[in-house]
């Protein structure tokens, strides 16, 4: 079937909440790509940084396949060999203390504002139905309801309320508005370290542990949303530590597999984790034995071939080539690690233009927001692929 057939069936059957690029992939390995026509592509988005360890990488393939021929699946009815394993993996290899595996980003976001509640009438007294959460503007944290009703993306929201109370917005990266937001009813304030959705847009340094200081002076809980910006994405196993500070709560997700399987997880530093007693909460596949096999295996690949370390590397790499580029059309580039936003300036007429163009070159990219094209490579990527890719990259920006 060609590009077309696929398309044709996608548009007649499928529900259309997204606009891909039109190419229909059908193979990957490492930081390649192919489509159904057999043309290659260098993937620069990777599935919104769920595949930082590369496309198919072998031992976690291998992980898969030998844990699906054995067990896959119990609920957590039973217990299973793999959970405790990947629970004292993750927990030793991120510091934290307690964890709750789920299958998709926004239901670990979901999770963890079920327990912040449950601990805030707990622990601080707060009246029934009072506690308050503290989130930024231009948030993303995922699409469930719940997580709508506090986003400031009006197409994320409209025509979907009404929505859950019990959220402040504040904006990003002012730790005074912060202060000043929380009340005695303040469980949580929670934040993406770098916002990736929002155009890769980077506090000033010291931000998040001044914003530390401030939860802890006021007993507030700080969740840091980092299921794109962790697993080495911004050249640190978690963004948190560019600011040398320890959430209470840590999310994670995409990366988390590998792109094999999906799995999230609450990680707590604190004991917000232990207000959770048996039956209130749960997920039919949240810690099945397949996932945590493959995550076990996801996080072993990311810190044994020292694709953290390559990502700090190839990052500034990366974007001291595309400094290098002199164009009218860029206002900005920023980044940490192999996380870069080129930010265009108005006049481009827009993002997804120069997207269609690198893809045609073999470079699949995605706009974020209207003006920003996103770089976040698999951590994998070596300097040759860059600078294959900076060939193409720099007449596309430079061109009309
Ligand atoms: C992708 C993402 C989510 C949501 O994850 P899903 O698995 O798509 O539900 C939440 N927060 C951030 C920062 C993300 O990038």
């Amino acid at each position: 079937m060609d590009t077309q057939s696929h398309i044709s069936l996608e548009n007649q059957f499928g529900a259309q909440n997204y606009k891909p690029l039109d190419v229909v992939l059908n193979r990957g390995k490492g930081i390649w790509v192919w489509d159904v026509e057999g043309n290659k592509y260098l993937d620069f988005l990777s599935a919104y940084s769920a595949v930082n360890q590369g496309h198919c990488h072998p031992k976690i393939m291998q992980t898969l396949t030998e844990q699906a021929q054995k067990l896959t699946l119990t609920s957590r009815a039973f217990r299973n060999d793999q959970l405790g394993l990947f629970y004292k993996e993750i927990c030793q290899l991120t510091h934290s203390h307690k964890v709750l595996p789920m299958n998709s980003g926004a239901e670990a976001v979901e999770t963890v504002i079920k327990a912040v509640r449950k601990w805030g009438y707990k622990t601080k007294g707060i009246p029934k139905d009072q506690a308050e959460v503290i989130v930024c503007r231009n948030n993303f944290h995922g699409r469930t309801i719940a997580i709508i009703g506090f986003s400031t993306d009006e197409q994320y929201r409209a025509g979907f309320g009404p929505f859950a109370p019990g959220f402040k917005i504040i904006p990003f990266g002012d730790a005074a508005a912060l202060e000043a937001a929380i009340t005695p009813n303040t469980v949580a304030f929670m934040a993406e370290p770098i916002q990736g959705e929002a155009g890769v847009v980077i506090p000033r340094p010291g931000y998040l542990r001044e914003a530390k200081a401030i939860c802890e002076k006021h007993k507030v809980v700080m969740i840091l949303d980092e299921i794109q910006t962790g697993l080495g994405r911004t050249g640190k196993l978690l963004a948190e530590e560019h600011d040398g500070i320890e959430a209470d709560v840590t999310l994670i997700g995409k990366a988390l597999s590998g792109g094999f399987y999906p799995i999230s997880a609450v990680l707590s530093n604190t004991d917000v984790l232990g207000v959770f007693m048996p039956g209130d909460h749960g997920s039919t596949f949240g810690g099945n034995p397949l996932a945590c096999a493959v995550a076990r295996t996801a996080l072993k690949v990311l810190v044994e071939e020292n694709m953290i370390e390559n990502a700090v590397k190839m990052g500034d790499y990366f974007q001291s080539r595309l400094k290098e580029i002199k164009s009218p059309h860029i206002r900005e580039i920023r980044g940490k690690g192999l996380m870069i936003g080129v930010e265009l300036v108005p006049e481009a007429g827009g993002a997804r233009r120069f997207c269609e163009q690198l893809m045609k070159k073999g470079l699949l990219c995605k706009e974020t927001h209207d003006n920003v094209i996103r770089f976040a490579p698999p951590l994998i990527i070596a300097k040759e692929d860059i600078d294959w890719a900076m060939e193409r990259i720099a007449p596309v920006l430079v061109g009309k």
